[in-house]
């Protein structure tokens, strides 16, 4: 193998990671959001059920007061019942008296009323309190892990550009620059070869071309992929007795050699 491509395997991985740890580090702070803003729906829903309980007991204390009206109403009527004089006097003070007390079994009804809707928002408060709770918990949680993470993944870019800016100038200057530009285009540069396809775009590799990439005295050679111009490489180990496991595995160890 031309000794380029095995640097550029390294750099290779070594931009996926710079990329995966840039992704990782952006997804952060929307999951961190997305907490936040499940915990502020919880607390939002907690005021409702807070503002409808006050709503509940002024109806109430309202109602309480109507009712006193009432009866102090009913009372004083029926005290001019007793100097009453003509039947249609008494029938008009026995008629308003009757409204009273019908508004006051209006009024005790509604009240009763009240109070069933506050029993139930009472059970829905402390459900509701519960889930305020829990998910202020796990916003905590995701904002600590997150932080965390933040700082692994800050030390681990660094560390990994360091490599990378150490790495990129020992390759050829043509290589590199072939690399620069496919990697970005296609968003890798290196394909692998395997069973005479490129592993990148899955497109079929002429059988010269073939022979050529797995000529192991070729190591001046450089092949790209005919299809996505990827630099094709071929790891020799694919065919040796034991069968390397995973592309990963097998890129992991060429990292290795080449660092
Ligand atoms: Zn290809």
């Amino acid at each position: 193998m031309h000794p380029d491509l095995e640097k550029m395997i390294a750099l290779q991985n070594l931009d996926l990671e710079v990329r995966r740890l840039t992704e990782e580090m952006a997804e952060l702070p929307k999951r961190v959001a997305s907490r936040a803003a499940d915990h502020d729906k919880a607390r939002k829903q907690l005021a409702t059920i807070n503002d409808d309980l006050a709503k509940e007991e002024t109806l109430r204390r309202r109602q309480e007061l109507d009712i006193k009206d009432h009866r102090q109403k009913a009372a004083r009527l029926r005290k001019q019942m007793d100097v009453v004089t003509t039947t249609a006097q008494a029938a008009a003070l026995e008629h308003e008296i009757s409204f009273a007390e019908t508004e006051i079994g209006r009024l005790e009804d509604a009240e009763l009323e009240s109070m069933e809707r506050t029993e139930q928002l009472e059970a829905a408060k402390t459900t509701s309190e519960e889930t305020a709770q829990n998910l202020a918990q796990a916003h905590a949680a995701e904002s600590s892990r997150a932080k965390e993470i933040l700082e692994r993944d800050r030390a681990s870019l660094a560390e990994v550009n360091a490599k990378r800016n150490e790495l990129r100038p020992t390759i050829g200057e043509d290589a590199l620059a072939i690399y620069d530009r496919v990697a970005k285009s296609r968003g890798t540069a290196l394909s692998e070869g395997v069973d005479q396809r490129c592993s990148a775009c899955q497109m079929m590799v002429r059988p010269q071309r073939w022979n050529d990439l797995r000529d192991r005295s070729n190591d001046e050679l450089m092949l790209t992929c005919e299809s996505c111009g990827r630099l094709l490489y071929w790891d020799p180990a694919r065919d040796a007795p034991q069968k390397k496991p995973s592309r990963n595995e097998s890129i992991a160890a060429s990292i290795v050699r080449a660092l």
